[in-house]
């Protein structure tokens, strides 16, 4: 008979040779996960003998996560900001940087209630999602060029409760979005060649490459949108960007040729430049 406290030690270990960062995390998520705990409970549990049935649910977790596979997509679901969403290879897993921007739009930079919000390359509809769970009143449309990412944000908006305010739409940036917003913001694939190259296995293995490539120097879904940002802003509407962390100076002038009232650059946690909010 092995102990849950046995089975949890084996685990770390195993993932921690397999190179993987906070094994003994991703050992308790994926036990606590496949044994329906919460995971602060597993300590309340060490001595509990585990069946054969749940050391093979749990096994399973943990050879995915000893493969790299991010843990969010072995769990299934991630929370971000207010919140709740599902996870899976359809699209990125939410980022912290990007529960930042939310908090920042939310508490500080937005001093209305938007009511139209233009979410473009919305993969699992973080930031469109959480925006409608703080705004009430406000309307989204969430643009993405890959039909199954698109299927996973009506998912995720349909079990948040903001499908009828949310409408899905399958378009390369804007080419097929009508009329105008008081706020629109994109987290576009912004990693350069060198980035990609560099970054870590459960990314390069497991993400669709294609919401994370943004050309050698990052910078091709980035320019696009600041140069039709206008078209599509009402006046005085704001444009929010999340950025790679050499990107500012250039898409400051770009915006700044272009007539936007203002580029402001914003940073993020880590004190690394990666929000841009642009006014029309
Ligand atoms: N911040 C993400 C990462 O480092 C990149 C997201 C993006 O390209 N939009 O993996």
């Amino acid at each position: 008979m092995i102990t849950l406290l046995e089975v949890l030690q084996k685990s770390t270990h195993f993932l921690s040779e397999r190179g993987v960062p906070d094994a003994k995390l991703s050992a308790e998520w994926i036990m606590a996960d496949s044994l329906g705990l919460k995971r602060l409970d597993l300590y309340l549990q060490f001595e509990r003998p585990l069946t054969e049935q749940e050391l093979g649910g749990i096994r399973s977790g943990i050879k995915r996560r000893a493969n790299r596979e991010p843990l969010q997509y072995i769990l299934g679901s991630a929370d971000f900001y207010t919140v709740t969403l599902k996870t899976d290879e359809r699209a990125l897993i939410p980022r912290p940087e990007t529960e930042y921007l939310i908090e920042l739009l939310h508490t500080r930079y937005l001093n209305k209630a938007p009511s139209r919000i233009l979410d473009l390359g919305t993969g699992s509809g973080a930031i469109a999602i959480a925006l409608l769970s703080v705004f009430p009143e406000a309307e989204a449309v969430a643009v993405d060029q890959s039909a199954s990412a698109l299927e996973l944000t009506a998912e995720n908006a349909q079990a948040t409760g903001v499908s009828d305010r949310i409408r899905c739409l399958q378009s390369d940036w804007f080419e097929g979005v009508e009329g105008t917003f008081e706020l629109i913001l994109a987290n576009p694939p912004y990693l350069t060649r060198e980035e990609m190259d560099t970054a870590e296995p459960e990314v390069v293995k497991y993400e669709p490459s294609k919401a994370l490539f943004g050309g050698d120097d990052g910078l091709d879904d980035l320019n696009r949108i600041v140069d039709d940002g206008l078209t599509y802003l009402v006046e005085g509407g704001m444009l929010v960007l999340e950025t790679g962390i050499h990107h500012h100076r250039g898409l400051m002038e770009r915006a700044n040729a272009l007539g936007y009232v203002s580029m402001q650059s914003v940073k993020d946690l880590e004190k690394r430049d990666r929000f841009l909010i642009g006014l029309k």
